[in-house]
């Protein structure tokens, strides 16, 4: 636990004179820039002024001793439904940012769908930016969208004004993304964005799986010739869901994407990448150099396909969790560089769209609620695959803060420790074993499949620009407590 030398009597949530001291955050097992080490870090006015030695505390410095604790960069999750504006009793700002906040994140990138409107002009932008006027824990951006029209036209025409206006980047769906405002892009729709984008530096995320593949599975599944149980169709069993996406559809988009980035040099992110089967194409082509990254999420990492019972539709996302080989494959494909970063997909909805009563996949929602869960997740994950723990805190840096911040143009004030950077700092205890419950989930609705799950590392606190904004040790059945205020600001990429 910290131990304070210069207790000053007032709450690590309290105001202004702090900022005029210089506080030392200080642990043997600091994830520096430059790797784990014993230091400590000065930090004023809420940024990191200094990476010290460990025992290099100024006279007058208010001392932060976490001992052994890990302190890890504040973490950057780029792939987060927040559904607001429109859409708020599936998430919110005020819920989704203090999930953030007490999972270690410290920056959130919102996704431009399931919010309404959706994030695909400027007036929609500037909605968003309304919606979370003091209700943001956390500080954010939101990406812009770029979407068809039923194939007669998309918004081309708006993505010059909305990158003027300050989204750090564009996500598409190559296939129906459930939300009829968010009309899914062809080849040609996508030339003519990435055209756009060209020079800007800007990324383009792409939701890469194909309708063709899908909707012929689909079609063959409800005619029963593929996947049925004594002769029967039954939506109710994972596998059923699963056949209907098949790898092909993943396999397929990401070749068309790979081939986009040969002709348009501008940056292309493949998201929440699921199917390993495409792993061997983007090795080759990062191996030619293309700008092209990719990501996983915590559920592919953590479930199999195997695992996963009958009519447990909280499980279903798309693309789909996939077997147990494929989950190795992916772990494999995170470990060698292939696949850049971690982000967690938080995708909630109203309980009851999730169908729990007929447990039929088809008719289900499909998302997994997860934010605030990808630390312990994913370093649980590591501790079973990587022996040396110190080169396992780096790696969970480097995936879940520092690469995400590049995605989003952060690099030089989110997603690392060193000298210039925001103070935004996860103290975890990385040997701390738990049972996720209901209290642990601060996401507006409790549906989640790692309720019960079974994790390694616990976040104490969340620093945010120097500000404690989650403290992990409350009392009297309290998890933790968050901040009182909300202290987020929407962030502008680095021009
Ligand atoms: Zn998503």
């Amino acid at each position: 636990m910290a131990q304070e030398a210069n207790q000053a009597g007032e709450g690590a949530a309290g105001g202004g004179w702090k900022h005029s001291v210089t506080w030392a955050f200080r642990s043997t097992r600091v994830v520096t820039a430059e790797g784990l080490r014993p230091a400590t870090l000065l930090v004023k006015s809420g940024r990191i002024e200094e990476v010290a030695a460990w025992d290099a505390i100024p006279a007058d410095a208010h001392l932060r001793d976490y001992g052994d604790f890990a302190i890890l960069p504040g973490l950057v999750d780029t792939h987060v439904h927040i559904n607001d504006p429109g859409r708020t009793l599936w998430e919110g700002f005020e819920t989704a940012t203090q999930a953030a906040a007490a999972g270690g994140v410290t920056t959130v990138v919102d996704m431009p769908l399931n919010s309404e409107p959706e994030t695909i002009n400027v007036a929609a932008l500037e909605a968003k930016r309304e919606a979370a006027t003091n209700k943001a824990w956390v500080d954010w951006m939101a990406w812009g969208g770029v979407v068809g029209n039923g194939g007669v036209g998309g918004n081309e025409n708006e993505l010059a004004e909305l990158i003027e206006a300050g989204v750090p980047g564009f996500k598409c769906f190559l296939i129906h993304s459930g939300i009829d405002g968010f009309a899914w892009v062809d080849e040609a729709q996508l030339r003519k964005a990435l055209a756009v984008l060209m020079g800007s530096g800007l990324p383009l995320l792409a939701h890469a799986e194909l309708a063709a593949p899908v909707d012929w599975a689909t079609g063959e599944i409800n005619a029963g010739v593929l996947c049925t149980y004594d002769g029967r169709v039954d939506w109710r069993r994972y596998w059923t869901y699963l056949a209907s996406r098949p790898d092909k559809a993943e396999v397929e988009a990401v070749a068309l994407l790979i081939r986009l980035a040969k002709e348009f040099p501008t940056p292309l992110h493949i998201v929440h990448l699921s199917s390993a089967e495409a792993l061997p194409m983007l090795r080759k082509a990062r191996k030619a150099g293309l700008k092209i990254s990719v990501e996983t999420c915590p559920q592919y990492l953590w479930f199999a396909a195997e695992d996963i019972p009958d009519g447990a539709t909280e499980c279903k996302c798309a693309p789909p969790i996939r077997d147990k080989a494929n989950r190795d494959a992916l772990w494999k494909a995170l470990l060698d560089g292939t696949i850049d970063m971690v982000a967690t997909d938080h995708s909630p909805c109203p309980p009851d769209m999730k169908q729990h009563g007929s447990g039929r996949f088809d008719e289900a929602w499909g998302g997994i609620a997860s934010l605030g869960l990808g630390l312990p997740v994913v370093w649980t994950g590591v501790t079973r695959r990587v022996k040396d723990q110190s080169r396992g805190l780096e790696l969970l840096a480097k995936w879940l803060a520092t690469e995400p911040a590049r995605l989003a143009g952060l690099t030089g004030r989110k997603g690392a420790l060193a000298a210039g950077y925001d103070a935004d700092l996860v103290i975890m205890d990385p040997d701390a074993e738990w049972t996720v419950a209901e209290a642990d989930l601060r996401f507006r609705h409790k549906v989640s499949p790692y309720r019960g799950a079974q994790l390694h590392g616990r976040v104490l606190e969340t620093y945010l620009r120097g500000e404690c904004i989650y403290w992990g040790r409350g009392e009297g059945g309290v998890r933790g407590v968050i901040d009182p205020k909300a202290h987020g600001r929407e962030l502008r990429r680095n021009p």
